[in-house]
């Protein structure tokens, strides 16, 4: 059975297992808040290519 992950609205993330789908999201099981489908899609890793946004090349303004 899939795993999905998710996080309630006071900030705990919890796994659940699903068979399928649900509808209805689980309680939260440290608050009993709601909770939110979260997708694994951004792993680990905050680091983003900085691509060129600076001072380069110095022209020869005149
Ligand atoms: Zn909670």
């Amino acid at each position: 059975m899939p795993i999905y992950e998710f996080r309630c609205t006071c900030g705990h993330t919890f796994e659940k297992l699903c068979r399928s789908s649900d509808p209805t999201n689980p309680a939260c099981p440290k608050c009993g808040g709601v909770s939110e489908k979260v997708f694994s899609s951004f792993s680990v890793g905050r680091s983003a290519p900085a691509t060129g946004c600076g001072m380069g090349e110095a022209q020869p303004g005149g």
